[in-house]
């Protein structure tokens, strides 16, 4: 097993995004959707409950729904995001509402830093990512490597008191 801190991760040629706006959001994420469909129709499309519905039905887009956002979805995108299931996250959160499940929206944010996600949270974000050269190729990144860190955690808990 290697024992370096990082190790080196691909995000394929074929993205696999993730969607998610809050309420006030969803008709911005909706027409960014569409006006980009031709991109999206080429990588595999998942979001929170309500957000993959809508885009669904209002762009004809595939997209694989979780539970939506307040019952848990935003956590069930953080764990693909752990599994390395999701490698590329569109969020529009709404920065003038508060939301009930901010504390999961944190936690979202902080694994997709973790891993080294590409994550918009605003238009422009996403307008740079989508039409990024690395859509249209493979993308290697430097993530932590997990095994090495817990032995190596384990190791220094077992370390006996001199
Ligand atoms: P929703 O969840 O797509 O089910 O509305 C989004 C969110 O609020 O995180």
């Amino acid at each position: 097993m290697s024992k370096s801190k990082y190790i080196t991760f691909t995000i394929g040629k074929t993205k696999r995004i993730a969607l998610i706006a809050h309420d006030g959001m969803k008709q911005k994420l909706i027409d960014w959707c569409d006006e980009h469909k031709e991109i999206l129709q080429k990588h595999f499309l998942c979001g929170t409950g309500t957000t993959a519905r809508l885009i669904t039905e209002m762009t004809g887009l595939p997209v694989k729904a979780y539970n939506s956002g307040p019952l848990g979805g935003d956590q069930q995108i953080g764990a693909k995001i752990v599994e390395g299931d999701i490698d590329f996250v569109v969020f529009f959160s709404d920065p003038l509402e508060a939301q009930p499940h901010d504390p999961d929206v944190k936690a979202l944010l902080r694994i997709a830093q973790v891993y080294d996600i590409p994550m918009a949270n605003n238009k422009s974000t996403a307008d740079f990512m989508i039409t990024s050269p690395f859509m249209d190729s493979e993308y290697n990144h430097d993530v932590i490597n997990f095994q090495a860190n817990v032995m190596a955690r384990v190791e220094s808990m077992q370390k006996k008191p001199e």
